[in-house]
């Protein structure tokens, strides 16, 4: 039996038997891990209340050699989220990044991009919950990104010309090319989308959130689509929960 500790945000908890649940993490160490928090539901254990989801921890665990589910030991609360436990629309969106975590990480498998820009995504969302909204966006893009389903945003996927202020069309096969190449085939995005698209590669959740609050409506629309018709794509079904769309 190895033991492990590595920092881990809470995503998602099911019941399993009388006092127990199985709870599922996104780990700084380890990416997705799955384990067992024996006695957690007991009114007196030594878990407390760090097993809510999104709350941060620092998690020591057991891994048994051909075991999928590991054995939580012992866990210490390093960020409650216990100050949004009463807003709906912010625990809906936690609830639709901790799905698409659990969706798109393989597990076992440590990514430290991965760990950090959905860590400063719950942050950003945290600390500032008006713009919830344009975070989802940010978060969407990088995970896509991060999993290697994005478009290259900077040039045609065919002539490799650089894009500059124009409408470029997204093809069934999930590339980019400019109106040429693509006969103007596919999802068209705007300038104005295009560089909302590429202001999330550039800047940290929380900044591109107050620079996303001057887009318009139709642009935020726009983003909001075209980032469900990808991650769509991607797991050839609609997302589980989807905020605000
Ligand atoms: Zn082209």
């Amino acid at each position: 039996m190895a033991i492990f500790e590595t920092e881990a945000l809470v995503l998602r908890t099911y019941n399993l038997a009388e006092a127990d649940k199985i709870v599922v993490c996104l780990s700084r160490g380890a990416g997705l891990i799955r384990g067992v928090a024996k006695g957690c539901r007991k009114l007196k254990n030594r878990f407390g209340a760090s097993l809510e989801p999104f709350t941060l921890i620092n998690l020591t665990y057991y891994e048994k050699e051909n075991k999928e589910l590991v054995s939580f030991s012992q866990t210490e609360i390093l960020r409650s989220r216990f100050n949004l436990s009463g807003n709906a629309s912010i625990l809906t969106g936690f609830s639709y990044m901790g799905d698409l975590l659990i969706e798109f990480s393989p597990p076992h498998q440590a990514n430290d991009n991965l760990y950090r820009m959905a860590l400063a995504c719950f942050e950003a969302a945290s600390e500032s919950p008006e713009d919830l909204e344009a975070v989802l966006r940010y978060f969407e893009v990088w995970l896509l990104k991060i999993e290697g389903f994005l478009p290259d945003l900077r040039a045609c996927a065919n002539c490799h010309r650089a894009f500059v202020d124009e409408t470029i069309y997204l093809g069934s096969d999930l590339s980019l090319r400019c109106a040429e190449c693509s006969n103007r085939r596919g999802t068209a995005i705007s300038p104005r989308l295009h560089s909302q698209l590429r202001a999330t590669e550039k800047l940290p959740p929380a900044k591109f959130a107050i620079e996303a609050r001057e887009a318009t409506n139709d642009t935020k629309k726009q983003m909001a689509e075209l980032t469900f018709q990808i991650i769509g794509r991607v797991l050839e079904r609609m997302p589980r929960i989807r905020p605000n769309v």
